[in-house]
């Protein structure tokens, strides 16, 4: 397994109930997950940035395995256009704050968790507030916003779950500061204004980052680090790119 710094998830010991053990139990008796690990999940703490389609499938996946906290941060409003892929809002959803939306079917898919909304766009002043002592997913749909995660992860150390879909196309990596490449390495630029995406593309590459973080919490397998994972449901291949920081990168060359 590779190495990768943990987090420090303080407070106190939080022991299962009943009711837990039986929702979780299918991957309990996994064994390098056990309860141990069912409750480090428990104590952990997400931010998802965005509630769209890769935050949806995201979102929803880190609620059902249970991990303890998850904030949402998206101040954008549900819009019939985004329900082709955006699947925790549904169509009575429509003209609702995605956060809200987001929170409210997190927390009928796992009452055990709690689920915090901020209806909130990130900002250079605020993104150290929001989303300090979180672990990172990036699900943004934009270049500018993503740096602004970057920096967050980069200033505290933290990993980043990154994600980006076009099309039929996805890809997922996992940024670990000072050891990876960060996004300032990899991407360059803006992106386009309205990005094409087929649903089930943001599904697959919103449950990758998923795993990447529920590994990272309970320590275990390989996690998507110096590698970029290319899907094109075109053709159905998955492939991978190696990564390699760029030692005069803006953000993360003094590191
Ligand atoms: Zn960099």
């Amino acid at each position: 397994m590779e190495e990768v710094p943990l987090l420090e998830y303080t407070g106190v010991r939080k022991v299962l109930s009943e009711e837990e053990r039986q929702r979780y139990r299918r991957q309990i008796i996994l064994p390098d997950w056990g309860e141990a690990g069912q409750e480090r999940l428990k104590r952990a703490k997400v931010v998802v940035v965005g509630a769209g389609g890769l935050g949806s499938a995201a979102l929803a996946y880190l609620a059902v395995a249970g991990v303890g906290k998850i904030r949402i941060i998206d101040h954008d409003r549900v819009e019939l256009s985004n329900l082709n892929r955006q699947m925790l809002h549904s169509d009575k959803d429509v003209g609702k704050r995605k956060a809200d939306s987001a929170k409210a079917r997190l927390e009928a898919l796992n009452p055990d968790i709690v689920v915090e909304a901020f209806a909130e766009t990130i900002t250079e002043k605020n993104s150290l507030e929001l989303i300090a002592d979180y672990l990172i997913v990036d699900a943004l749909d934009n270049l500018p916003a993503r740096y602004l995660l970057n920096k967050v992860a980069l200033r505290t150390n933290r990993p980043l779950f990154h994600g980006a879909v076009c099309g039929f196309e996805g890809r997922a990596t996992t940024i670990h500061p000072g050891r990876t490449p960060c996004l300032a390495c990899l991407y360059e630029g803006a992106m386009p204004g309205e990005i094409p995406v087929v649903g089930v593309t943001p599904g697959i590459i919103g449950c990758v980052q998923a795993t990447e973080v529920i590994k990272h919490i309970l320590g275990i397998g390989e996690l998507l680090t110096n590698r970029m994972l290319v899907c094109d449901g075109r053709t159905m291949t998955f492939s991978e790119m190696k990564l390699k920081r760029n030692p005069n990168c803006r953000e993360c060359g003094e590191l």
